[in-house]
């Protein structure tokens, strides 16, 4: 069954219900599925309908083919419904991570706890890091350490750009009384898991296995001198995630018909109504409605999701007409627990 546009995966969801309303399976039984988030859902549900939107059945867990669940849509603004940035690509049952923001391996235990057990929380030892900005790793030492107490017994493998690796060295060194308490004092820790092997990487592939290839690109984040965008190839599917930037030519490059191109945006009728100096701010770092558009234009993925949204008050469903003024395609506000 097709999970969204483009290639989808043969995928039997487990646990995890559908909303009859759309091609995305929602992980978190509050997650809206109004009209108007999914009304640009039809085309690609209509090949989906019937059989392929009914519930599945609980016990049949997926192991193969490439899934795409987002652990946090959010921004720095704390909303407790989003959390911080982090994605999962899942491939035959293994978990790549795309950022640790805040609450990262909570989700990773909620969806884990409705049929995704790829994110199993001692499970979860591979993730590439966009850029050091707070918001995408201030979850960074929840994922060295926590999986761990849980008793993975892998150290967490962190690509990212230069500066991941003294990012991860002093988050080692900040905890390691705690490491030193778990290792020495009574509990049953094991001596490999706490550990982390940085990999600081340069656009280009950065990673392949058995079951994807990984190229990092070079994003345009404004004063940040180095930030990526990955670029997931599988058997069945290509997963783009812009990470935080500015409209750049590089998505365009990256996704050229990619099957989800999950991206950043804010709301360009909302940004209007912000302090021009918070205007700059944005217009520098960040990518407008207006803006994605034109990229999806090019780009033309088989469904864009949006996430790390900042809306300044303006609505899902009016974020989601922004975009559609300026591109006819297949766009989803992303929510936390989304699988695509
Ligand atoms: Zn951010
Ligand atoms: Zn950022």
């Amino acid at each position: 069954m097709r999970i969204a546009g483009g290639a989808g995966a043969a995928y039997r969801p487990g646990m995890i219900s559908f909303h009859r309303c759309c091609a995305v399976a929602i992980l978190s039984a509050a997650a809206a599925c109004s009209s108007g988030e999914h009304a640009a859902t039809a085309t690609a549900g209509a090949a989906m309908a019937g059989a392929a939107m009914a519930d599945a059945p609980a016990t049949d867990q997926p192991t193969a083919g490439t899934r795409l669940v987002l652990l946090g849509t959010g921004t720095p603004n704390p909303d407790p419904d989003r959390s911080g940035p982090a994605v999962a690509v899942v491939v035959n049952g293994e978990p790549y991570l795309v950022d640790a923001g805040p609450g990262v391996v909570r989700r990773a235990a909620a969806a884990a706890g409705r049929g995704v057990e790829a994110l199993e929380v001692d499970r979860l030892r591979t993730v590439f890091i966009t850029h050091l900005h707070s918001d995408h790793t201030l979850g960074l030492p929840d994922l060295i350490f926590t999986p761990w107490v849980l008793e993975r017994t892998a150290p967490l493998e962190v690509y990212g750009p230069p500066g991941v690796r003294a990012m991860v060295e002093h988050l080692s060194e900040a905890y390691s009384e705690d490491v030193r308490i778990r290792l020495e004092g009574l509990e049953p820790a094991n001596r490999s898991g706490y550990r982390v092997i940085a990999h600081e990487v340069e656009p280009g592939v950065v990673f392949q296995d058995a079951n994807v290839r990984v190229t990092a690109f070079a994003v345009s984040h404004g004063s940040w001198e180095h930030a990526y965008g990955y670029r997931f190839e599988t058997a069945d599917r290509t997963i783009v995630v812009s990470g935080d930037t500015a409209p750049t030519e590089a998505i365009v490059e990256a996704c050229r018909g990619c099957d989800v191109l999950v991206h950043e945006v804010y709301s360009a009728s909302a940004f209007e109504g912000r302090e021009a100096i918070w205007q700059r701010y944005h217009a520098s770092f960040h990518t407008s409605s207006a803006e994605l558009a034109k990229l999806a234009e090019r780009a033309r993925p088989g469904v864009l999701v949006l996430y790390h949204q900042l809306l300044w008050g303006s609505s899902p469903e009016e974020l989601l007409a922004e975009i559609r003024r300026g591109w006819d395609g297949d766009v989803r506000f992303g929510r936390d627990l989304q699988v695509y």
